[in-house]
């Protein structure tokens, strides 16, 4: 008798000091998320709203038009993917996108353009490129053509460019033969990039399930650092020549778990990187979770990527005279473009130029530019700004809370680009990064 109620009070006492690390783990777990839901993310909201109505529209100096797209993006003919055009349309439109520039990954060593998803649709250029493996590297021929992936690498890169299409390394952190004379740019930003190197990837992932709802576009961007280390290589790769920098969605609206009925009526339930976990008949859990099938068929979905997010969290502009991918790719390999992070504010009408001594436009982002024409540099925003100068990768210079920048050469050579910074909750977040102008 006295043996039995010890056991019981020892059990009872496990179970009691059990529930008691259960709850301390839940709070532990669920403290940080919540006070994000309740405190942060509620004020980052306020105040980013205070900031959109601060919106002037600079005059105009670049005589261009600014092209807002996205660049290395998926879909299903990505072995990762399943995205379809009903579903990337409307996230593109949302995101006010005017092209998307894909590279989905090499299915076949032969590899045929253009394919899957290319044109025009409803207003927006989407163009078919491939994304291959290993030193990975974007490329998209912008004709009709077959690349065969067996040639060595060096040549494959000299024929596309040769013959008028873009080759540009994706996956920065990644090596590359960064001595290639022929490749046109890199990734200055990739949100993949910026996602593998987080030291607690968990902790990222259920702030992300707590505030998937109004709050995903801040749950989103706790995985940003500022890339500085691929930022340093990119200035060192632009004293020896032109090395255009681009920002890299890498969307794949595939970190999810999905279920769709197929036609012969069972249900495949889909899991992370578009993997099927199963296939089977309806039951009581299908009836339970599934409802109506979404456009591109999907009756169940729980996802953290969408394409409306990661379209609308990194852009790429682009100056141009006309919206096509031939024009668009034209301006891009020179320089003629600079990113930006959508979520935190539209950045259409910044421009970063020089103007000679009687103050007139001569030089834009990109450009190179004879010492004693780049009299000023100048840089207008629609945002009051921290503006950030860069001379050969060094800060020389900045100005906070303003919409315009100025600054003065001096007839000093070298390769200039502007960071402009955004202030929110005290803290000044990268929001613009230009490409350089080449003072000679
Ligand atoms: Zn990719």
């Amino acid at each position: 008798m006295k043996a039995t109620s010890k056991t019981v009070r020892t059990v009872y006492f496990i179970l009691k000091a059990l529930a008691v690390l259960f709850v301390a783990l839940l709070v532990f777990v669920l403290a940080r998320p919540l006070w994000n839901r309740y405190v942060v993310y509620p004020q980052l909201e306020a105040e980013r709203t205070a900031l959109w109505r601060k919106y002037k529209k600079p005059a105009k100096q670049i005589p261009l038009k600014d092209y807002k797209g996205v660049l290395h993006s998926h879909t299903y003919r990505s072995h990762d993917s399943r995205g379809v055009l009903p579903e990337i349309l409307p996230a593109a439109q949302q995101a006010k996108l005017n092209f998307i520039f894909l590279a989905d990954h090499r299915i076949s060593d032969q590899d045929t353009f253009p394919r899957g998803i290319h044109g025009t649709f409803e207003g927006i250029v989407i163009e078919s490129g491939t994304e291959s493996p290993g030193a990975s590297m974007m490329v998209n021929p912008l004709k009709s053509t077959i690349l065969d992936w067996t040639q060595d690498r060096n040549q494959l890169i000299r024929n596309v460019v040769k013959e008028g299409g873009m080759a540009f390394y994706l996956h920065s952190e990644d090596d590359h033969d960064w001595g290639n004379p022929d490749y046109q740019g890199m990734e200055i930003y990739n949100i993949h990039t910026d996602l593998i190197d987080e030291k607690n990837p968990l902790a990222f992932l259920f702030n992300g399930m707590v505030n998937s709802g109004a709050y995903r576009h801040w749950s989103y961007r706790e995985l940003f650092n500022e890339q500085t280390k691929i930022l340093a290589l990119w200035d060192s790769l632009n004293s020896h020549r032109r090395i255009v920098g681009m920002a890299a969605v890498d969307a794949h609206n595939n970190q999810s778990i999905r279920a769709r009925y197929l036609p012969d009526g069972q249900v495949e339930w889909v899991g992370s990187n578009s993997k099927t976990i199963a296939v089977n008949k309806p039951g009581w859990k299908e009836k339970l979770l599934l409802g109506k099938p979404d456009v591109a068929g999907w009756a169940f979905k729980m996802e953290l990527d969408t394409y409306f997010h990661s379209f609308n969290f990194d852009n790429t502009h682009i100056f141009s005279d006309t919206l096509s991918s031939r024009a668009l790719k034209n301006q891009l390999v020179n320089g003629h473009a600079y990113i930006s992070f959508e979520s935190l504010a539209e950045a259409d009408g910044f421009q970063f130029f020089s103007t000679d001594a009687t103050g007139s436009f001569n030089a834009m982002m990109g450009d190179s530019v004879p010492r004693e024409k780049a009299v000023r540099l100048q840089a207008v925003s629609p945002f009051p700004v921290r503006f950030e100068l860069f001379k050969d990768g060094k800060l020389i210079d900045s100005k906070d809370n303003t919409y315009t920048y100025s600054y003065a050469t001096k007839g000093r050579k070298g390769n200039y680009r502007v960071v402009a910074r955004l202030l929110l909750r005290k803290e000044w977040l990268p929001w613009v990064y230009t490409n350089p102008i080449y003072v000679y």
